[in-house]
């Protein structure tokens, strides 16, 4: 019997690692962290991850189980990556099993080898003649072979019906020794001699500034902050920093938000580089993830672009990172592992000490603030590099204005004068459906959602009724469910409402909605696109979608229905998203010649911070915004964690945290710790949300070590108490949003 000891991360939920014994077959094997190992567990197999070798356990030998198998011979993860995902974990206070079940390919954890895909080829053997008399009066097996004729490097077996090849005839063939199946591995491409498929363009002077900061960067840890108005050419100077990179023989990672995963961002990159580029998105299935994957560990792709999970894609010579619009709240996961990509990716370069570069038009407010106490470097450029002018900002007071739809007066006014000089006018309303509401003018009944505290929308062209937060769907009533009226009339719009009203305010133009619901349809989004590109007036409504990296170079009007949410909200954090989303989607007006408007509607026009951000831009906002945070004491100023609980049994989850909040406070007292504070537990801003009540407590600090050192003998504690059970509980260090 082995007195070797495996000590595992398993893919559970629990903060612990799990003991095995090495069975004799594998103890005298290399042994190293990372590798995969299939063990019982319960009635089940599990794949977990080696993180230690030990020769005594806490477990009795006589329950200490035997592992099934070895499933590598070397680690699939490079020790870099070992250690970031312990890092991770650790950070997150989340289990490191589970952590590696986020960070690796989905196929590697279901025990897949760690190598590329194998293909099978067929091809016609060298000495096989076409007249064979064996195949004489077998015309189909004829046609195969001559087919196989035409390919002398082979067929891979994936191409077989495209071909219009048999595999009943091919298996003949075989049989009578004509065709062979060779299995290869599916080989890159080669690399190329140039790195510039394309020339690039001559910096200007903001541009070189920035480009030649970073580059003095190169060779070893050091952040940047690259904050650029829209068009100012961020683009461009990530692009020079990759060949940079590339040609000093290394790989560089990009990643880029969800919503930017349009094919024109792929294209740039592709059309300037004769380089290896790895992609890794939602879009990419498991093979060709697990391929992309082990192409950037073993340095045979040169650029890896992805996002947020891509931060965890190994790279053999890791150069340089590159985070794209780093504000953007795709890059913190909200299930599961709750991570943030930028300031793991921070952590990463460091580790690898490589440079990092963040680049926003509307940086983070934890980011600026970085940049401003000197952690990281501050480029700024000012200026839109095509020559394209700023837009400017116009607050229309909208108080005592009837609105149509959603639509004003003089916004109407400056929408026809647009279109009527050939212009084109985007209007951004961020609510999709046709009415947020639909009320009973009789009883005063709404429609709310039976899961969820909030109303279901209207969506007049599907005819139903839907909630945005739990999906649940019912038919348009025709009357009222309460007292049986007809008089039901949707309150307030959304962008199926204002693209209605427009269609009629303005039946000369084009009216395209593009939101969620209107480019579910693969394609439609690009379809859209071409429209707009081909230059006639006409009106784009949308939500976010809009928002976001796309170039529209007759777009010289851009009106924003609605931006009072960000500023009534009871999240910290709403002013800043709004402003983000004010400016972004005023980035694209007027990108070409002429030079844009932005019209905001709002009954806030004097509220300071839309005062300071429309006419001293996003810079002065930021340091408002920084300035009310220090004296809220919120981030960047002090460090938060959220614990959050849902039960279906009203009461059950405030239940556990008033235990949660005990507990906390025992050991606080007990570690001697002062500037932690426990603020709840409440209800969720949101309470009922898909038939579960939810609860919530926010622990605030005013530094991370103690905070950290809290939780993890918290969360332990949290783990065994019973009434834990009957609720679903989840801790999110560096919560982004409070619900
Ligand atoms: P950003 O990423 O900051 O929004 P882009 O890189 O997309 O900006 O650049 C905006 C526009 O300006 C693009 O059409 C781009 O081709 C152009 N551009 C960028 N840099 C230069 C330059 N140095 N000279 C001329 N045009 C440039
Ligand atoms: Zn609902
Ligand atoms: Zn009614």
């Amino acid at each position: 019997m082995s007195d070797v000891i495996l000590r595992l991360a398993l893919p559970s939920p629990l903060r612990r690692l799990f003991d095995y014994r090495a069975p004799a077959n594998m103890a005298h094997k290399t042994l190293t962290p990372g590798m995969r190992v299939r063990v019982p567990f319960g009635r089940r197999e599990m794949i977990g991850v080696l993180v230690e070798v030990c020769d005594t356990s806490e477990v009795p030998a006589e329950k200490l189980k035997p592992a099934s198998a070895l499933l590598d011979t070397v680690s699939p993860m490079p020790a870099a990556l070992l250690k970031l995902c312990l890092w991770t974990a650790q950070y997150y206070q989340h289990s490191l099993g589970d952590t590696f079940s986020w960070a690796l390919p989905t196929l590697l954890r279901q025990g897949e080898p760690a190598e590329m895909r194998q293909e099978r080829f067929w091809q016609m053997v060298p000495d096989a003649r076409l007249d064979d008399p064996r195949i004489a009066r077998a015309p189909r097996q004829r046609e195969a072979l001559q087919t196989l004729a035409q390919h002398p490097h082979g067929v891979a077996h994936a191409l077989l019906s495209k071909l219009g090849l048999n595999k009943d005839s091919l298996d003949l063939l075989l049989a009578k020794g004509l065709v062979q199946v060779e299995v290869r591995r599916h080989l890159p491409q080669a690399r190329h001699e140039h790195w510039l498929a394309q020339p690039e363009l001559p910096l200007n002077d903001e541009q070189r500034t920035a480009y030649d900061a970073v580059r003095t960067g190169f060779g070893g840890f050091h952040a940047f902050l690259l904050a650029g108005v829209t068009g100012s050419g961020k683009t461009e100077v990530y692009l020079q920093l990759i060949r940079e990179t590339l040609e000093a023989g290394r790989q560089a990672l990009v990643l880029i938000p969800e919503i930017n995963l349009g094919p024109q961002t792929l294209a740039r990159f592709e059309q300037r580089f004769n380089a290896r580029i790895a992609l890794l998105h939602s879009a990419v299935n498991d093979r060709e993830r697990l391929d992309a994957w082990l192409a950037a560990r073993d340095g045979e792709a040169d650029i890896i672009i992805g996002t947020r999970s891509a931060l965890f894609t190994p790279m053999k010579r890791p150069g340089l990172i590159i985070i794209d619009e780093e504000h953007d709240g795709s890059y913190k996961q909200q299930e599961g592992l709750r991570y943030h990509a930028r300031d793991l990716a921070m952590v990463r370069a460091r580790q690898e000490n490589i440079p990092i570069l963040l680049g926003s038009a509307t940086p983070s407010l934890e980011s600026l603030h970085n940049a401003y106490t000197g952690r990281y470097g501050l480029l700024r450029m000012n200026q839109r590099a095509g020559g394209a002018r700023q837009p400017r900002f116009m607050r229309l007071d909208v108080k005592s204005r009837p609105l149509d739809s959603g639509i004003s007066g003089p916004l109407q006014q400056a929408m026809g004068q647009t279109l009527a000089a050939g212009q084109q006018v985007l209007v951004f309303l961020n609510r999709r459906g046709f009415a947020p509401t639909l009320l009973c003018h009789d009883c005063g009944w709404l429609s709310e959602c039976p899961r969820c505290d909030a109303r279901m929308t209207v969506h007049q062209r599907s005819g139903v009724l839907r909630c945005h937060h739990c999906g649940h769907e019912e038919r348009l009533p025709h009357h009222c469910p309460q007292c049986a009226h007809v008089d039901l009339r949707p309150v307030g719009a959304g962008t199926e409402r204002a693209e209605e009203r427009l269609k009629i305010l303005f039946p000369d133009y084009p009216v395209l909605r593009v939101d969620r619901d209107s480019t579910a349809r693969k394609d439609a989004m690009q379809q859209l696109f071409t429209t707009i590109q081909r230059g006639q007036p006409c009106i784009l409504v949308g939500t976010q979608m809009l928002a976001k990296g796309h170039h529209f170079p007759r777009v010289t009007l851009v009106a924003i229905l609605d931006a009072d949410g960000g500023l009534f909200s009871g999240d910290f954090r709403a002013s800043e998203r709004m402003a983000q989303l004010i400016v972004q989607v005023a980035g694209r007006a007027g990108r070409a010649e002429e030079p844009g408007k932005v019209i905001i509607q709002t009954h806030l026009a004097e509220h300071p911070l839309l005062v300071q951000l429309t006419e001293q831009g996003y810079f002065a906002f930021a340091e408002q915004a920084l300035s009310e945070r220090r004296a809220a004491g919120l981030p960047p100023f002090s460090h938060l964690a959220l614990l959050r609980a849902e039960a279906h049994k009203p009461g059950q989850a405030e239940g556990f945290l008033d235990e949660a909040c005990t507990a906390a406070e025992r050991l606080l007292a007990e570690q001697g710790v002062q500037g932690v504070e426990l603020l709840g537990p409440v209800p969720a801003p949101m309470e009922r949300r898909a038939g579960r009540f939810r609860a919530q407590l926010l622990l605030q600090a005013n530094a991370r070590a103690p905070l950290h050192r809290l939780i993890s003998a918290w969360l332990l504690v949290l783990e065994q108490m019973p009434s834990g059970r009957q609720v679903r509980w989840s801790v999110d260090v560096d919560p982004v949003d409070l619900y």
